[in-house]
This record gives structure tokens, sequence and C-alpha cells, in this order.
């Protein structure tokens, strides 16, 4: 018998995979958690029916996510990532050799341990000196810590359940005031097939708090419609003034320095949302 699991985007379209077994399946006091193996892209994390990460394609979230954020910063010496208790963005930061120091807040301690045992290639550092692991709301760490970030992540899930609170103005104002003189942050704002208004308002809200926003793009193929945004608002460093021939050439399987202001050209349909 085949098993196929299905995230449902509409009532009319959804992904679906071929799926190998169930490891875990679960309620976390705060989302529905389930850990499946499957055919075409290895071990995948879901929470709430959403897919977060696939062993095989989880490399061009985390690299766009970690990458174009502490390039743009000149010394990332002390990061933050909310949410990403699947580690890939951690191990990702861990590669720019200024980064000194990477605290890492996911609400759900349950994400860590089973990303630990089951997606070990994403999690695998996680337990470097380097980082610093809480069990925390990111959105009572920020207000907790003003002043202390150069660059921030926020690789949350969608803006449900305990995300709801992550992609309002008030996280957008915390964040500015979490963020050192010349900081920058970036935040995954879903996909512009399905999610127009949350780009659009994600857009408005951070432009209200920070001076400078840009939107970048990347192709994620287990995420809806495969087209993934990045919406980045920075106090004073720009993406797209970054010296080019200044970006190292990290470990990287889809960043690379001439995508670094590529990603930033987006599709007409897209670069309208953010007008
Ligand atoms: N890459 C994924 C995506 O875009 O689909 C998201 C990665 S997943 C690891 C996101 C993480 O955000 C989850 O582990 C979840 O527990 C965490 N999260 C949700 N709400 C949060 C909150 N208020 N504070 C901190 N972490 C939160």
């Amino acid at each position: 018998m085949e098993l196929w699991y299905t995230e449902k985007q509409t009532d009319n379209y959804g992904i679906t995979m071929k799926i190998k077994q169930t490891y875990v399946h679960e309620q976390t006091d705060f989302q529905e958690l389930a850990m499946i193996e499957t055919e075409e892209w290895g071990n995948m994390l879901v929470l709430d029916g959403m897919v977060m990460t696939t062993e095989k394609d989880e490399f061009v979230y985390h690299e766009m996510v970690a990458h174009v954020p502490l390039f743009t910063h000149p010394n990332p010496e002390h990061v933050l990532i909310v949410g990403g208790g699947d580690g890939g963005v951690v191990r990702e930061a861990l590669k720019h050799p200024k980064v000194k120091k990477v605290v890492l807040v996911d609400i759900d301690g349950k994400v860590i341990e089973h990303s630990k045992k089951y997606l070990p290639s994403i999690a695998g550092k996680l337990e470097d000196p380097r980082v610093e692991v809480i069990v925390n709301d990111g959105f009572m760490h920020i207000h907790d810590h003003k002043n202390t970030y150069d660059v921030i992540m926020a690789d949350t899930t969608e803006p449900m359940g305990p995300a709801v609170n992550l992609f309002t103005r008030g996280f957008y104002q915390g964040i500015y005031e979490a963020l050192k003189e010349d900081g920058l942050f970036v935040a995954q704002t879903d996909n512009p097939w399905f999610k127009a208004d949350l780009i659009q308002s994600v857009n408005r809200d951070v432009k209200e708090v920070f001076p400078l926003v840009r939107v970048y793009a990347a192709n994620v193929p287990t995420y809806p419609s495969g087209l993934w945004t990045f919406t980045m608002g920075s106090k004073k460093h720009d993406p797209l003034a970054v010296d080019e021939s200044a970006i190292l050439e990290l470990d990287t399987k889809y960043y690379s320095p001439r995508l670094h202001k590529a990603a930033f050209a987006l599709p007409k349909f897209v670069e309208d949302l953010t007008k």
C-alpha cells in the first residue's frame, strides 16, 4: 500500500509526496509535530500540517536566511535566530568567520529534540560552543534584550499558533530595539502566489519601523508554490550596496557571491507587492 503526505495550501491545491514511515506524530505544548521519512526528500519536519524542512532541499532556505543578511552586515559578531529549532540556520551562521556567538530562541523544545535525532545533518551544530540554545518565546526574548544583536533572523512558522505575534508591527519594533545601531534583520515571509497579503502587510509594517526594507526570493521546491520570499529590515547597511568581490566563497550549494544581489531581482508581480 502506498502512503502519501499532502500539505494543502488551498482547498484546491497542495504539495504531495510519497512517505516511507512516520517516526513521530505528537501534539507538543505549542503545535502538532510530525517527523516523516519520505521517498524523494529524505526526512522531513512538519508542524501544524506544514512542511518546515526536508533533508534534500533544506540548504536553499537555510543558506538564504543566513548568508544574505550576514554578508550585508560588515561585522556580524552577535547573531540571534528566532525559531529555527531544526538548527539549519545555526549551521549556516557558524560558517561565517566573523560570527562569534549565535543565540537560538525557539518556543518548542520538542522541535530541537526531534531534529537532533532525525535531522542530524541539519541540527548537528546546535551543540557548538559558540551556540546558546534557549527554549522561550522569541517575542519575549527580543523585548528583554535591547541593543544586543548585530543580525536577527526570524526563521519562524507561518503566522498561526505560537508564531502569530511574530508577524506584527510590535515584533518588528522589538527587533529594531534589540539590534545595535547598525543592525539588520530578515524574516521568512512565505510565498507570493497564495500569501500576497502577508508579504504586503509585513512590508508595510517593517517600513514603518526600519529606514531600509528589501525583499528577496529563492526557490524551495517543498514549500507551497516553490517561490519563497524573505523580507529584510536594516538600520543602515544595504544588501544591494555590498561589494560582491568581498563576499567569501563559503561551502554552500545555493547562495553565492553572484546570487547575493541577484536574489533581490523579483518577478514583477512580486515586486508590485513591495511598493
Ligand atoms: N523553515 C520553516 C518554514 O519557513 O516553513 C520554519 C522553520 S521551523 C524550525 C520554525 C520554528 O519556529 C519552529 O520550531 C517553532 O517552534 C518556532 N516558533 C514558532 N513560534 C515561535 C515563537 N513565538 N518564538 C520562538 N519560536 C517560535
